[in-house]
């Protein structure tokens, strides 16, 4: 598997371009990052993983793995677009070649945005199966009705990939089916049948709520067969994890570099405190647990690229890098004192970013359910 030093080193340069005030100013506003969206965009980063056909690079997994790991690593952050690495993947696999044909060549050229991704829902939370929105078949198009919530980047994309149930449940049936992709544009739903409502949260990730009144989405907009929805869903999930698993890694090495540069630097009782074994052992512990991470998502990353269905090596990796970068951002605040807590240091923003990936796009929880239920054995416990 490659190692992608080039584009390292250009990524790392673009976002040289966007340091740490102009995060903070975005933060404080709640904005989005359209500037550094933009700039990715131009350069051709988000569309790395389309293939050349279709106007993209063509490029494999750990081509974006390796961007979104250094977009964290500069004190960036990836989560204002790195769905729209991997959303696509839906439309690739499973879109018809008039639908691959409408959308990809202007995703790639940044023409159009996919990056709203409409699953989680309000009241079935990581049940998926038990999802309420409904889409029904009138003739020529889909009638949605129902609601979405964390559905991020919402007023920041052109298309939504939405998950609706097209079949009601009845007895017998697998509550995963009957679901189904539809390929929402946004740009005519707003105001006739969609309705999107920002949703203020720790940290600056344009997530919003969504709400369907008798939308109206032209059945041509189904992805694949009806019903088959979850299992094109899940057939993604493997990608996401993996590159969560990746800006991981990337903010475990920001924190550890921050951490280790203010240990030498700050002196308290006549030397370093890094110079305490109080100090530094945090932060050594905090490397060995991402380094460990970096060695899943690698090992996740050679199965996948092998086309291998890595699902136990792709949460693993997605875990234990939500783990070390979490780690490595306590170890960060607590070397850094009271400094730890000032908003010109940025730790506490990228603190409160990190965070977010032990609950989303899948909490630790589930994927130690996985681990259970599907490498060890263990009876299934929802
Ligand atoms: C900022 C943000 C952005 C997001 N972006 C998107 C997005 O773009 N699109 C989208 O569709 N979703 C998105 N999500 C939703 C995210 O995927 C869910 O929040 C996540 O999957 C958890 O679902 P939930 O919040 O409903 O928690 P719940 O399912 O209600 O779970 C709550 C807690 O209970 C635990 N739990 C639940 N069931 C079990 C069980 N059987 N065993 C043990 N523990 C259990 C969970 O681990 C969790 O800690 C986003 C969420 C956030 C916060």
């Amino acid at each position: 598997m490659e190692t992608h030093t080039e584009i390292r080193e250009a990524v790392a340069k673009l976002c040289a371009g966007f340091p740490g005030p102009y995060w903070r100013a975005l933060d404080r506003e709640m904005a989005y990052p359209t500037e550094f969206v933009n700039a990715l965009t131009e350069s051709g980063y988000l569309s790395v993983l389309i293939p050349e056909a279709y106007g993209g690079a063509g490029l494999p997994l750990s081509a974006a793995a390796a961007i979104l790991e250094e977009v964290q690593r500069a004190g960036c952050n990836g989560g204002a677009c790195h769905a729209q690495m991997y959303t696509m993947g839906t439309l690739l696999r499973h879109g018809s070649e008039a639908q691959k044909a409408a959308y990809l060549p202007a995703i790639a050229e940044g023409r159009l945005r996919l990056q709203a991704f409409g699953v989680t829902e309000p009241s079935s939370g990581t049940d998926t199966g038990s999802l309420k929105t409904t889409a029904r078949r009138e003739e020529d198009h889909y009638v949605v009705n129902g609601q979405k919530i964390w559905t991020s980047r919402a007023e920041h994309s052109d298309l939504m990939l939405l998950l609706a149930r097209t079949t009601p449940r009845s007895e017998g049936m697998k509550r995963t089916d009957g679901l189904s992709v539809l390929l929402v544009d946004m740009r005519e739903a707003i105001g006739n049948g969609l309705t999107i409502r920002p949703i203020r949260t720790m940290m600056n990730h344009a997530t919003t709520e969504v709400f369907f009144d008798n939308l109206r989405v032209p059945a041509e907009n189904l992805i694949g067969e009806e019903g088959k929805g979850f299992r094109y869903i899940l057939s993604g999930m493997n990608a996401e994890r993996i590159l969560i698993a990746a800006e991981c890694v990337g903010d475990a090495k920001w924190f550890i570099d921050k951490a280790r540069a203010y240990a030498s630097d700050r002196s308290v009782f006549g030397r370093p405190i890094g110079a305490n074994q109080g100090v530094q052992f945090p932060i050594a512990k905090a490397y060995a647990n991402m380094r460990a991470a970096e060695l899943m998502v690698r090992e996740a990353l050679s199965l996948y690229e092998a086309g291998a269905n890595p699902g136990a090596e792709a949460n693993m990796a997605k875990m234990l890098a939500a783990d070390a970068s979490f780690e490595a951002a306590n170890a960060c605040i607590q070397t850094h004192g009271g400094f730890g807590f000032a908003e010109e240091y940025d730790i506490e923003r990228k603190f409160r970013e990190t965070r977010l990936y032990q609950v989303a796009p899948i909490s630790t929880n589930l994927i130690l359910a996985y681990l259970s239920e599907h490498v060890l054995g263990l009876p299934r416990s929802y």
